[in-house]
């Protein structure tokens, strides 16, 4: 396949060029054309010699997303997108809109590979990863179709992130270059179900992304019965690898503790959370799951789900319960790529 110049960094557009003769300014206008005013073909990058464009045209490529569907909440403006990939995978991406900007929830791979219990994306396996300008365009795509910046990122759809781990560190870097969209790092979020090594691989990166990661489960008897993680990577030395993360980056982590009924959400399972997490620099995000059809668990009762809560405060553990965003449209995480495959395949 072509070389994807949409996932090049500025450094490797530069060496690229370097080899056809071009000058160093030629990569930047490119990198301009494709990551400040988001265009997906050379024959529009007009300070660009013609027969540059027409190589680069017959030599690389600039990857795209199809839309394929698009649900609109009436409630809050939350979108959720269906896109196909140049092989036809599917994936799914949602803009969520807060007051204080508008943040997109970017899917890392088709399908997964982890096998949470709970979560409709890995039901059948991972298709593939996706490149960093698969990425990017899911963010470029949406801000285009809403017509308003996007200041913000979570790395929460479909995939593990740290599974894609080249891909996905390239896409964060991209996305908060200041010659393209200039997204503050601040701005995005990475969650993993915890894959220990390379939790310790992205502390060392020097970067100053907000790290969520999914626990759902104040031990290792609970987290291996809904996490196949969880048997790889006891939690003790997921939250070794924590600690690291907030030694090295300063920054707050946050722990996802997706509440599920008579499974992760009575109170003794507050106070073993709670001591666990008590003395650390974290924060920890209750989210009321989403019941997925082929899936068994059913979400925890809105009361359940304060008491918890007020159980870690009382620890002094700073603790949210994540709003609903979307329920009219809302098919749970994943769904909606299922969904469509479901009916490609009859
Ligand atoms: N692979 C990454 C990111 C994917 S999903 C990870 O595991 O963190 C983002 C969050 O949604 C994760 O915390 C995931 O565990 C959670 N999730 C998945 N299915 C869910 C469901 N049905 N209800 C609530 N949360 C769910």
């Amino acid at each position: 396949m072509a070389a994807d110049v949409k996932s090049m960094t500025l450094e490797e557009l530069q060496a690229f060029l370097a080899e056809w003769g071009e000058p160093k300014f030629r990569a930047k206008q490119i990198f301009a054309w494709l990551h400040e005013k988001q265009v997906d073909d050379f024959s529009q990058m007009t300070n660009l010699s013609q027969a540059l464009r027409q190589r680069l045209a017959a030599e690389t490529s600039i990857s795209s997303l199809q839309m394929v569907e698009r649900l609109l909440s009436k409630q809050d403006g939350t979108r959720k997108y269906l896109f196909a990939l140049e092989n036809g995978s599917v994936i799914e991406s949602v803009l969520m809109q807060y007051e204080y900007g508008n943040t997109v929830c970017v899917s890392t791979q088709a399908g997964c590979r982890m096998g949470c219990r709970f979560c409709a994306s890995t039901l059948d396996g991972v298709e593939r990863s996706l490149t960093a300008g698969e990425m990017l365009s899911q963010v470029y795509t949406i801000q285009k179709d809403l017509g308003e910046r996007i200041s913000g990122v979570v790395l929460m759809g479909s995939g593990e992130p740290l599974d894609n781990y080249d891909a996905v560190l390239r896409f964060i870097r991209l996305l908060h270059d200041p010659a393209g969209q200039n997204i503050g790092q601040r701005h995005i979020t990475l969650s993993t179900c915890g894959l220990v090594e390379n939790m310790y691989r992205l502390a060392d990166e020097a970067l100053q992304i907000t790290l969520a990661v999914s626990l759902h489960a104040p031990n290792d008897t609970i987290r291996q019965q809904i996490m196949p993680v969880a048997n790889a990577y006891p939690m003790e030395q997921l939250l070794q690898a924590c600690q690291d993360y907030i030694q090295k980056t300063k920054r707050r982590i946050t722990f996802e503790y997706a509440m599920m009924q008579g499974i992760n959400d009575s109170d003794v399972c507050a106070e073993e959370l709670a001591q666990k997490l008590r003395h650390m620099l974290c924060h920890v995000n209750l989210i009321p799951m989403n019941p997925v059809k082929e899936r068994e668990f059913t979400k925890s009762g809105t009361e359940r789900v304060q008491h918890f809560a007020k159980i870690l405060q009382q620890h002094g553990v700073e603790t949210t319960i994540r709003r609903r965003l979307g329920s009219d449209i809302d098919a749970a995480c994943g769904q909606l790529r299922r969904r469509y495959m479901q009916k490609e395949e009859r």
